[in-house]
């Protein structure tokens, strides 16, 4: 919004910010064209909610949260989309009394009359989070302004590497420049808001396009149907994947750069019962540099996993469900043991991101080159360190559990609940006790959670339920926060992941455990007993120190 005198002097007035830091705010607001709100934020002179209250009270105008379920799709109409992307409005509804219309800071007097006269009706105005109107507008209307609004910052253009042969080929005529601009900006868009896939899933007469950030799936888009298709088509053909072919399954890949970064999309289309969907797997390649200290390990976990990162031979061991990091941990163990003096080779399905200096061979099922085949021609490269993407059966098991026991040190995943579990699910894929004794050597099992937006999270004093929730005593303090809603958050407020781990070393009781039919209990208990810290306690702490939230440990850590 534009700097609005009156609303800066009721600021001032109600003793939310000083003389000097409104000056400065506003010197600031006009220099970077920065809402003024967005700046004293920034700035840590007001928190969002107080200065959004404070603009409700100065318009006069009722606060409420914007959500899509109060939309009525006839009222959309009446507002152009381009009115709408200009002026961050979003008609809501309407009533004998006229147009209900959530606006996002004020709006003067002629932009009102405008509004007003394009929609044929008085407005009754609402105050919401600029998020909540923006992503409505996004849902809501075709696309094409806010499309031009997103990619109106120069430099801010997506240029797809050699995979892009569209521009040579006949079929992009059947793209128009409209669908080419709404595939653009639904990328850009992700990759902004560091969404790690795009989902684009037909419906019965529309498609709905969700991006899923940190975990969660967000709705950004309803296509009209007849948009579906050429959406779909564009994407397949950048992907260089056959347009006629709807009925099977596919799978390619769009290399591509943007901001500077080299991004790949994985893409896998599902025919459904509606039409094709699809999934698009953003894959920012400047994150395959990540280093351990980067992904939330305690400072006694980093050590017991430097001293297994240190052996000549054995298993490094990370488990956990799908989407839990694991792989990203492994990655970051690479890149921490990497140098020029041992070879590292990984086999995996299929390779994600790709990482100097390192021989990354993807599993080829097609041509039965699944891990244990490769693994097995491995070993005959003289290979220092392996990274084997999973071990789920007893064949590559066994050739991994060899290629340990003739000194090589094998980096490798799991599917457990937690770390001790590991060790009976190696035994039950078909490991003798006596070899799982021998070459395991760390377990990591880990979660990812959200961490808490620092621009909007707010501090509070949990109630007793809640602590027993966590397992603590009434009155145990720390540094309670809950998630607040802002912009830079998209209003979730929660912003990037953390990990929250339970890292386990062989110790030599464990072994002395390792026997067939040896009780998961009696694993657990050794191990704690041992000073491994549950997964579940690593995560309080992280509530304790504000990082999170317990509402969001209670989603995504197991007890
Ligand atoms: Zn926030």
């Amino acid at each position: 919004m534009a700097y609005d005198e009156g609303y800066a002097g009721s600021l001032l007035e109600a003793g939310l910010v000083g003389k000097d830091q409104l000056k400065k705010a506003a010197n600031e607001a006009g220099r970077s064209g920065d809402d003024l709100r967005d700046v004293l934020v920034r700035f840590g002179y007001c928190d969002a909610e107080a200065l959004e209250e404070a603009l409700g009270s100065y318009l006069g105008v009722d606060r409420i949260k914007l959500t899509p379920d109060m939309i009525d799709r006839a009222a959309v109409g009446l507002i152009p989309e381009d009115v709408a992307v200009e002026e961050c409005v979003m008609p809501i509804r309407e009533t004998e009394e006229g147009l209900q219309i959530a606006i996002s800071g004020p709006l003067d007097d002629d932009t009102r009359e405008k509004i007003s006269f394009t929609a044929g009706r008085p407005l009754l105005p609402v105050l919401c989070l600029r998020s909540e109107v923006k992503a409505a507008i996004r849902r809501f209307y075709a696309g094409a302004a806010m499309v031009e609004a997103e990619l109106a910052d120069e430099g801010d253009t997506i240029e797809y590497l050699d995979s892009y042969r569209a521009g040579s080929s006949a079929e992009v005529e059947v793209v128009e420049d409209q669908i080419i601009d709404l595939v653009d900006s639904l990328i850009a868009g992700a990759i902004k808001e560091r969404a790690s896939d795009i989902h684009i899933e037909p419906t019965l007469e529309s498609a709905v396009v969700r991006y899923r950030v940190d975990g969660i799936l967000r709705h950004v888009k309803e296509l009209p149907g007849d948009m579906h298709e050429p959406v779909v088509s564009r994407l397949k053909i950048l992907a260089s994947l056959d347009i006629a072919e709807r009925r099977h399954p596919l799978d390619g890949v769009i290399f591509l750069r943007y901001r500077g970064r080299d991004v790949d999309l994985r893409v896998a289309t599902a025919p459904t019962i509606y039409g094709e969907g699809m999934v698009l797997r953003i894959l920012d390649q400047t994150r395959a540099g990540v280093q351990l200290t980067e992904l939330g390990f305690s400072k006694s976990d980093m050590e017991i996993i430097m001293r297994g990162l240190a052996e000549p031979f054995g298993f490094i061991l990370s488990t956990g469900p799908t989407g839990s990091g694991k792989t990203t941990s492994m990655y970051a163990m690479l890149n921490k043991i990497s140098n020029e003096e041992r070879k590292i080779v990984t086999i995996e399905d299929p390779v994600e991101y790709r990482l100097a200096g390192i021989n990354q061979l993807p599993v080829r099922h097609e041509i039965d080159l699944g891990f244990a085949p490769l693994l097995r021609s491995v070993l005959r490269q003289d290979p220092n360190i392996i990274l084997v993407g999973e071990i789920r059966d007893e064949e590559t098991a066994h050739v991994a559990v060899q290629a340990a026991l003739t000194g090589h040190l094998l980096l490798s995943t799991l599917h457990t609940n937690d770390a001790p579990e590991v060790l009976l699910r190696l035994m039950e894929i078909g490991i003798e006790y006596f070899y799982v004794r021998e070459v395991v050597k760390v377990i990591i099992a880990q979660r990812l959670m959200r961490k808490l937006c620092t621009g909007c999270k707010e501090p509070y004093e949990p109630t007793p339920h809640e602590l027993a929730e966590l397992g603590m005593p009434e009155g145990t303090t720390g540094d309670f926060f809950k998630p607040g809603a802002c912009e830079a958050c998209q209003g979730t407020g929660y912003m990037d992941r953390t990990g929250v781990f339970e890292v386990m070393p062989m110790t030599e009781e464990i072994k002395d455990l390792m026997a067939p039919e040896v009780p998961l209990r009696k694993v657990r208990e050794m191990a704690y007993s041992q000073g491994v810290r549950k997964m579940w306690l690593n995560a309080v702490d992280k509530v304790l120190a504000g990082e999170t939230s317990v509402a969001e440990i209670m989603r995504a850590v197991p007890r």
